[in-house]
């Protein structure tokens, strides 16, 4: 019987081989897939807050170019600038800087200079006026030069601030500038209301020299931190300035980072930068547990498909081991059904039918061997005086005989009563002679039921290849009787 339990495991480890590329596959797209969403993120996230500061910068840029020019159209303020009417002059805008500090509350610096970049008023600090920052304020020599309304970042004396600088004419003559400064807050303060994420400002350490007050800030590359909270307390050691964008996974925390929030001065040089952190833990925790059910539900799924093929492979293995079964009972059978046919009851050697059939194929055939056939001498008497039954018995034990003394393909058949005829096929004549001899003594020294002996006439020829069934039986059996006639108990042919 083929196998098919070995079968069937074959094919179980193809399909298990086959699953497992699935799920590797699935889950090498899905971290793939996975990847290209964060980065999209990333890079969305990126663009976002980066054209929100643009904006920011605009807005607040005209909001305070406004104000300024409004400021200039005021021919009793532009004469006290022009005569450096200090005290005046802050008497005049106190109620006005008043309320522009309400509207915007990091609104820091209002600070007017004169054309040679001395300072005339801070309203911001109104006791400290008449100091010349030529040397101090590069924005404020630039303004002055080129007559350009600048707005940058860029250090003060009392601060990091972001500046709106406005030439200040009046009678289309340059009387100086007036500066509005707010603290880099607002845009921090402006982007983490917008996109719920923690800011900080990095500034030049270069240019905080002009500082008054001198602070120990905590350096980043080139950069100081003017700002810090605990948020980048926690990871700043892990963000590079040199990438516009970065993922920081710490202690199962995610953090998108973008650092290329850049304020560049006059000379195109950047003085200060924003860095952004956005907490996206709780999207990647749910978009880890999501891949993983998704991903354990394909899992589960191939596994019961898997499992439900062992099932109806076992199934189907167990049915061809049934019908195998059925088949080889049949085939018993039929072949058990096939010898009964073929065999004579009595003897269980072949009939008379079966040589009949066997013979004249091989006549036809043309092939060659010897015919032995012979009858019981004088069998009558013997059943007359033991009995039919011993009778039978002699036949079956005489049958019994010559069959174990007969060569494998050597056939042996019941012709009839008591005659029987062996084929010898493929035989010379001088080696069936020796055969034929052979069986007739065997026969003769046999002691059979009840201390009986027999013997046996045989005649013997070889087939010729005119010869049908007939002749061929009709010659043997003369040969036969030849041998009878002879007296018995020996064996004649015709060669
Ligand atoms: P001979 O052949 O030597 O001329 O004498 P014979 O007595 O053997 O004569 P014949 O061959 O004509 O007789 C055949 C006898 O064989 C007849 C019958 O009693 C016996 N016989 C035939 N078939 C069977 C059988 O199946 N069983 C038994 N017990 N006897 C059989
Ligand atoms: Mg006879
Ligand atoms: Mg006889």
């Amino acid at each position: 019987m083929p196998d098919y339990s070995k079968i069937k495991w074959k094919y179980m480890f193809i399909l298990l081989f086959l699953f497992l590329i699935m799920v590797i596959g699935r889950i090498f797209y899905d971290y793939n897939h996975y990847e290209n969403i964060l980065q999209e993120k990333v890079l969305s996230l990126k663009k976002q807050i980066n054209n929100s500061f643009q904006a920011s910068k605009q807005a607040l840029n005209s909001k305070y170019k406004t104000i300024s020019y409004q400021f200039m159209l005021d021919d009793k303020l532009a004469k006290m600038q022009q005569n450096h009417q200090t005290k005046l002059m802050y008497n005049y805008l106190k109620n006005n800087y008043e309320s522009l500090k309400k509207d915007e509350h990091n609104l820091y610096v209002m600070h007017f200079f004169d054309a040679n970049n001395k300072t005339i008023l801070r309203m911001h600090k109104p006791d400290s006026f008449g100091d010349d920052l030529t040397k101090k304020r590069p924005l404020i020599v630039y303004v002055n030069e080129t007559q350009k309304q600048i707005s940058e970042f860029e250090v003060g004396k009392n601060g990091t601030v972001y500046r709106i600088t406005t030439p200040f004419v009046y009678n289309k003559k340059n009387i100086g500038i007036l500066e509005f400064g707010i603290k880099p807050d607002y845009f921090v303060e402006y982007i983490n209301k917008n996109f719920k994420v923690e800011s900080k400002i990095l500034v030049k350490t270069d240019s905080l020299k002009v500082l008054t007050k001198k602070t120990n800030f905590k350096k980043m590359g080139d950069y100081s931190i003017v700002s810090q909270n605990k948020l980048f307390e926690k990871i700043s050691s892990k963000i590079d300035l040199n990438k516009p964008n970065q993922l920081i996974e710490q202690n199962g925390e995610s953090y998108i980072i973008i650092t290329d929030l850049d304020f560049k001065n006059h000379l195109g040089e950047t003085v200060a930068k924003i860095i952004v952190a956005k907490d996206i833990t709780e999207y990647i925790q749910q978009n880890k547990l999501t891949r993983l059910s998704a991903n354990s539900i394909t899992i589960i799924i191939l596994l019961l498909a898997l499992i439900i093929l062992y099932i109806i492979f076992t199934k189907y293995e167990n049915d061809l081991i049934n019908s195998y079964i059925k088949v080889s009972q049949l085939e018993k059978k039929s072949t058990y059904l096939k010898n009964k046919s073929n065999r004579d009851s009595l003897t269980k050697v072949y009939n008379k039918n079966y040589i009949n059939k066997y013979l004249k194929n091989y006549i036809s055939n043309n092939s060659k061997g010897v015919i032995i056939f012979f009858d019981i001498d004088h069998f009558k008497n013997c059943n007359d005086t033991y009995g039919h039954l011993v009778g039978d018995s002699i036949l079956k034990q005489l049958s019994h005989i010559i069959q174990n003394n007969l060569r494998d393909g050597d056939i042996f058949a019941r012709w009839g009563g008591e005659e029987f005829i062996i084929l010898l096929e493929d035989i010379g004549i001088d080696k069936a002679s020796k055969i034929a001899e052979k069986i007739r003594k065997l026969v003769e020294k046999t002691e059979f039921t009840q201390n009986i002996y027999i013997t046996i006439s045989i005649g013997y020829t070889t087939i010729k290849d005119t010869d049908t069934l007939n002749s061929l039986m009709l010659r043997v059996d003369e040969l036969l009787y030849q041998a009878k006639e002879n007296g018995r108990n020996m064996c004649i042919s015709d060669l």
